[in-house]
């Protein structure tokens, strides 16, 4: 990718997007474009349609996703099916229709069988059933993946894709109902009055990767002349959510008695990414949990003073 190429980031104002806005500002990246959900309806194929015609971007970054924690994913599983299928397939397939040459389009390792063996290899996809609580999003984001890998068997176009881990980082979504287990946390934390309730058994094991890493990993997939279809991007950093609990409530300094509501689902028992193929190209993540955590409580507390905390 050229420091002069007209790059579209969908999605930049989530935390994955704003991330790699971020990085590519800092990389010397000048020429990003971006639209806001009003400016662009990504459900809208017409509207996604008439965008890339217009602008006729050379790369596009796919970060646009409606996302959400285990409690949003296992009670709208419809919803999360059709938006991101649609978001995938209007920014995938619009942008093959536009001449778009280059795109990385951007999923998750919840796309991979809920028994997979551990840690997850990229050839574990479609080898088995899904996890139950987020079928509709990761059932979307392997059609986008595939779209991607079949665009580049059919046409020669280099669309290829990224799975990342758990991600947290700044511009998270604090939602304590529909949000993720560490930004979840870090508020439930932080506004504790005696005690904290927390969902699950605790011994669900999670890994978790700071959104600059993803970011950075971006980059790097981006430079590669030939990338693998589909690449996983991890930290290696794996924790029971019970001492994840207890890293951030260190990380508040919170003194909350800890409750476990077993009556929550735990979700799938394990989500650990093999990372090899990654780090043998030459990327590995560089943010530890534990500073990672200290930046994003920070982070937190200054979102929250200034009211651009999403909740
Ligand atoms: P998942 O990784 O797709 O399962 O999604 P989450 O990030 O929402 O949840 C991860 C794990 O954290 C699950 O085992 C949850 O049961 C557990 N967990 C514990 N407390 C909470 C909480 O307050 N919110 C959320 N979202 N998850 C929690």
């Amino acid at each position: 990718m050229e420091k002069t190429e007209k790059i579209f980031v969908a999605g930049h104002r989530g935390m994955v997007g704003s991330a790699i806005c971020r990085a590519l500002a800092k990389e010397g990246f000048a020429n990003v474009i971006t639209r806001t959900h009003s400016e662009l309806d990504l459900l809208d194929t017409k509207a996604v349609r008439g965008f890339y015609m217009s602008e006729k971007p050379d790369v596009a970054i796919i970060a646009a996703a409606r996302v959400g924690g285990i409690g949003a994913n296992s009670a709208a599983n419809a919803l999360f099916l059709y938006e991101n299928e649609m978001i995938a397939l209007n920014t995938v397939w619009q942008a093959a229709e536009a001449g778009v040459n280059r795109l990385l389009f951007l999923g998750s390792t919840c796309i991979y069988p809920r028994m997979a063996p551990q840690p997850i290899k990229e050839e574990s996809l479609l080898t088995s059933a899904l996890e139950k609580t987020n079928e509709g999003y990761a059932l979307a984001k392997i059609s986008g993946l595939k779209l991607c890998e079949f665009l580049r068997r059919d046409k020669g176009l280099l669309y290829h894709s990224l799975m990342p881990t758990n991600l947290y980082g700044p511009g998270d979504n604090y939602d304590i109902v529909g949000g993720h287990v560490l930004p979840t946390l870090i508020r439930k934390f932080e506004t504790a009055e005696g005690h904290v309730d927390l969902w699950g058994t605790g011994s669900p094991l999670r890994e978790f990767l700071h959104v600059d890493d993803l970011a950075s990993a971006c980059l790097f997939a981006l430079s590669l002349e030939n990338p693998p279809n589909v690449m996983n991007v991890g930290s290696g950093e794996e924790v029971s959510i019970r001492v994840l609990a207890e890293k951030v409530k260190a990380a508040t300094g919170s003194n909350a008695e800890i409750r476990w509501d077993a009556t929550k689902p735990d979700g799938t028992p394990r989500k650990l990414c093999d990372t090899s193929l990654i780090r043998s190209l030459g990327w590995k993540s560089a943010i530890p949990l534990d500073e990672g955590l200290a930046m994003t409580v920070a982070s937190y507390r200054s979102e929250l003073a200034s009211g651009k905390i999403r909740l």
